[in-house]
């Protein structure tokens, strides 16, 4: 199996070489030459296997480069219970009769970027040797909050490998904040930019793109590489989850052999979901994938018109890390609905540069609505969905799934569809408890109080642990203080790498 780029302007590479370079050079992302499929013999296989060995028969099919003892070296580094505090690592559990929520965040940073960014890690030194590069990597983050803790925890101290994250300084909790400016390590930088996430974004796809960059590095024996969603080895991993959801309900006996369900996303960056398109592109019987969107509601337009439109106000919401109106993973899913039309995604991400919209045609839009649903809920119907929820089945929800949950009630309203559905849970309520506990107790219960002993009242209300990665954070020495503008990002990663 070889990648390609969706745009057509680059010649095919190994996974490694996808892995390691993160973006195509002609500013398209990379993707499969060739469909994958699970299947019936794979699935029976994996039925009674734990995480991680669902993980290496998945990773196998697309990773065809990597050995299996490589694979299993990296899934079981990363999927274990040093890391995740479940056995289960993704485990499933029932709502109500026929719905279900996949929690993706018992990782270290507790979010489901854990998910991809405990692997990734793993597969870029293990791709840089298979490659014969020499240089050392430096992996670029922009983040709207999440991926940014779990890039760092990710590389912290991983041999050959350097990272520096940008996070918006208006736009991330303190609990995220924290998280990042405290991170230890000897090969990590952190900064905060002066804007919301899309500047920064757009600031590391500049320094990923100008020449003058690159070969100030590269002259010194660093190499650029991305740990954002656009890497398909963040993309790959998570797929596993959606088959292994699927897997533990067919050992449980909640579904049939073959019997479709729905999946519900909170999307922003369109990656988990994506991942999700991917696993029924490869036999997962999937009926609809629920895109759930805050107010930042770009992708629920898209997905009812099939035209996609980011000139619209930037909505700050309590679900941070959706908060965005440029979806790039989108390309990829452009790329295969019009059955690898590289010119019309060209022709498209152009017309989003210069003017911020495109529109594809009739029968792209029937095919996106064949597979995707979408609606989204503003921060009140996202906060009576954490209450809702609580009240009529004790379960405790985060902002990001509470977005979930809301949407997927309009599902049902609107549609009536009863097939079985998993809600994707993307965060753990500690991680956004100032708006979890305001949901639950009402405002006076958050008044004067700070992130970190809303922590202790949500462990009272939820009687869940917090978890590991959050205690003690607030006494955590800060040992990344840099502030800049955004076109001082530049600046910051010479002075990182001491060019
Ligand atoms: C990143 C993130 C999302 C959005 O996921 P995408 O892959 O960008 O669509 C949703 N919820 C949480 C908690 C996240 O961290």
């Amino acid at each position: 199996m070889f990648y390609v780029s969706t745009r057509g302007n680059q010649p095919a590479v190994s996974s490694a070489e996808a892995i390691k370079m993160g973006i195509s050079p002609d500013g398209g992302l990379f993707v499969p030459d060739a469909p994958v499929t699970v299947g019936p013999d794979v699935m029976r296989k994996m039925k009674d296997m734990t995480y991680r060995d669902r993980a290496a028969e998945i990773l196998r099919l697309y990773l065809t480069d990597f050995t299996a003892a490589e694979l299993e070296e990296c899934t079981g580094g990363a999927y274990n219970t040093t890391n995740y505090d479940v056995e289960e690592i993704a485990p499933v559990k029932e709502l109500e009769s026929g719905t279900y929520v996949l929690e993706l965040w018992h990782g270290p940073t507790c979010a489901f970027k854990d998910m991809a960014l405990q692997i990734l890690p793993r597969f870029l030194p293990r791709a840089a040797a298979k490659t014969g590069e020499k240089g050392e990597i430096v992996i670029l983050v922009a983040t709207s909050g999440d991926t940014g803790k779990a890039a760092l925890e990710g590389f912290k101290d991983v041999p050959g490998t350097r990272i520096f994250v940008f996070f918006p300084d208006q736009g991330v909790s303190q609990v995220q904040r924290l998280q990042m400016i405290t991170q230890e390590g000897g090969n990590v930088g952190v900064a905060s930019v002066r804007g919301n996430f899309d500047d920064a974004q757009s600031g590391v796809k500049a320094i990923f793109t100008d020449p003058e960059m690159n070969r100030m590095v590269g002259e010194k024996g660093f190499r650029f590489s991305s740990a954002n969603s656009i890497n398909w080895g963040r993309l790959a991993p998570q797929i596993v989850y959606y088959f292994s959801a699927y897997l533990d309900l067919l050992k449980e006996g909640k579904l049939s052999g073959g019997e479709p369900v729905n999946f519900v996303v909170p999307t922003g960056n369109f990656g988990n979901i994506l991942a999700g398109f991917y696993a029924s592109e490869a036999g997962l019987p999937v009926n609809r994938l629920i895109c759930a969107a805050n107010e930042n509601n770009v992708l629920t337009d898209f997905i009812r018109t099939g035209v996609y439109d980011r000139n619209r106000r930037f909505v700050k919401t309590i679900s941070p890390s959706m908060d965005i109106l440029i979806s790039s993973n989108l390309e990829r899913l452009l790329y295969e609905l019009t059955g690898r039309d590289t010119a019309s995604v060209r022709g498209w991400m152009q017309d989003l540069k210069e003017n911020g919209v495109y529109r594809v045609g009739r029968e792209i839009y029937s095919r996106l609505q064949s597979l995707f649903w979408s609606d989204f809920s503003d921060d009140r119907e996202t906060m009576a969905a954490i209450r809702d929820t609580y009240e009529s089945t004790g379960y405790v929800a985060d902002t990001h799934t509470a977005v979930g949950l809301d949407v997927y009630k309009k599902y049902v309203e609107q549609t009536g569809d009863r097939t079985k559905t998993v809600i994707v849970s993307t965060a753990s309520p500690f991680k956004f408890n100032a708006s979890v506990v305001k949901a639950l107790l009402g405002e006076e219960a958050v008044a004067g109080k700070n992130e970190f002993e809303l922590l202790k009242v949500l462990a009272q209300v939820s009687l869940m642990e917090i978890p590991a990665g959050l205690r003690g954070l607030e006494r955590r020495p800060v040992l990344h203080q840099r502030v800049v503008a955004g076109e001082e990002m530049p600046r910051a990663v010479l002075d990182f790498l001491g060019i």
